[in-house]
């Protein structure tokens, strides 16, 4: 699971992220919510170790990770922008985190094989990023976050790009593959619905604190305070 204890991270002056603590239960798929500029990603890069916080910890599968450099965290992360190697086939994208550890060929073809089949893009191994979708493409780099078998994976508004018919088919679509590979999950994002129909847990988060958190259900019916009510959409 992940662990986050007592996170703040100022930008400046600039209280960005403010004694925010919550976890994610081992396989579980939680989601980050909240309206542009909460801290989300702030606190989402500092899980993955690409920024440190001013204060608090970070608990990986139950050790320290606070000090630890973001390589040997073991976390895979896909971001909205987090581009696919431009130059690079399907294949060679998905396997490039084992060929930089050193893995077997052998065992990166067939791992490689294994997580095509999950995204369901069998067919599309010599293909270049250019000449895939948007949804694809993100399902690709999703196999590639995957395929070195991360501890934890750090999802930031990965379909934020996409129009809204290809993120309703991709969010049916990670709830699926997340019920099969059942890796601890960490989603951002700012849209309400998405976190509804996706995550086991919701941490509703606000000017770079936590409101409330809950399963979906529970914070729609009884949402702990204006804020939430209001951001859920319920009329409280
Ligand atoms: P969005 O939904 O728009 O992605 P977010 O919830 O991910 O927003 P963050 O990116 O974590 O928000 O930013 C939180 C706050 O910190 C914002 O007010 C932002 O302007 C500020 N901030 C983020 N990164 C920096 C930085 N490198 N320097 C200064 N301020 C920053
Ligand atoms: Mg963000």
């Amino acid at each position: 699971g992940i662990e986050v204890r007592n996170l703040s991270k100022k930008y400046g002056s600039f209280q960005a992220v403010n004694d925010v603590s919550f976890e994610v239960a081992g396989g579980q798929l939680v989601a980050l919510l909240g309206p542009s500029g909460s801290g989300k990603s702030t606190i989402l890069r500092t899980i993955a170790g690409l920024e440190s916080a001013d204060s608090g910890s970070v608990m990986l599968t139950g050790e320290d990770a606070t000090q630890l450099p973001v390589q040997q965290r073991g976390v895979g992360f896909v971001f909205q922008h987090y581009a696919l190697f431009r130059h690079m086939t399907v294949r060679d994208n998905i396997g490039f985190g084992l060929k930089i550890r050193k893995v077997p060929r052998a065992e990166i073809k067939s791992r490689v094989d294994e997580l095509l089949d999950l995204i369901q893009l069998a067919g599309y191994a010599g293909r270049y990023p250019s000449q895939l979708s948007g949804g694809q493409r993100q399902r690709v780099a999703l196999a590639r976050a995957l395929a070195p078998r991360p501890k934890v994976l750090l999802l930031d508004e990965p379909f934020g790009a996409l129009d809204a018919k290809v993120r309703d088919e991709l969010r049916t679509w990670l709830r699926k593959l997340h019920d099969e590979v059942h890796v601890t999950s960490l989603f951002v994002t700012h849209d309400q619905r998405e976190a509804f129909e996706v995550s086991d847990q919701i941490v509703v988060l606000a000017e770079g604190r936590v409101q409330q958190i809950g399963p979906p259900q529970v914070l729609y019916e009884r949402p702990s305070n204006p804020f939430v009510a209001k951001f859920l959409g319920t009329v409280n």
